[in-house]
């Protein structure tokens, strides 16, 4: 019974994308992340996103950022450990649309602390692109 635990312990080396899409990472997020793909809909662009913390690609997080509300450089904090998402609510943002949020409950740990992020992210799309404009803790 204990190989159990032992095996939890090696999910993490699987190859799976972060965004928990059950896609391995080099056919989903790693596709947006290098530009060789856009975001088709407003869900995809979050899932990438969440990726990106994960991976600490801050890069990623500035150019998919809607000009408007995009800071001017992001610093990805390393003692953030991310661990899960978890999408509750998506609303338009869908392959013909312009605009469209998602609410999402992203989980992660500080040294060993773990917290839990929950935020109505807000996306707009301008030139064919989806951007993530900003996002709002409900409660
Ligand atoms: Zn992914």
């Amino acid at each position: 019974m204990s190989q159990g635990t032992m095996n939890m312990n090696n999910t993490h080396n699987s190859g799976l994308c972060p965004c928990e899409s059950g896609l391995v990472y080099a056919e989903c997020c790693s596709e947006l992340h290098s530009g060789r793909v856009l975001a088709q809909t407003a869900l995809q662009l979050m899932r990438s996103r969440y990726s990106a913390f994960t991976l600490g690609n801050a890069d990623y997080l500035v150019k998919s950022w809607h000009p408007d509300t995009r800071p001017a450089s992001l610093t990805i904090d390393e003692s953030q450990r991310w661990i899960g998402l978890k999408i509750k609510t998506v609303s338009h943002g869908g392959t013909d649309q312009d605009e469209g949020s998602v609410e999402f409950v992203a989980r992660y740990k500080v040294q060993g602390k773990a917290y839990r992020l929950q935020e109505n992210s807000r996306f707009r799309r301008l030139d064919g692109r989806w951007y993530y404009l900003d996002g709002e803790r409900p409660g």
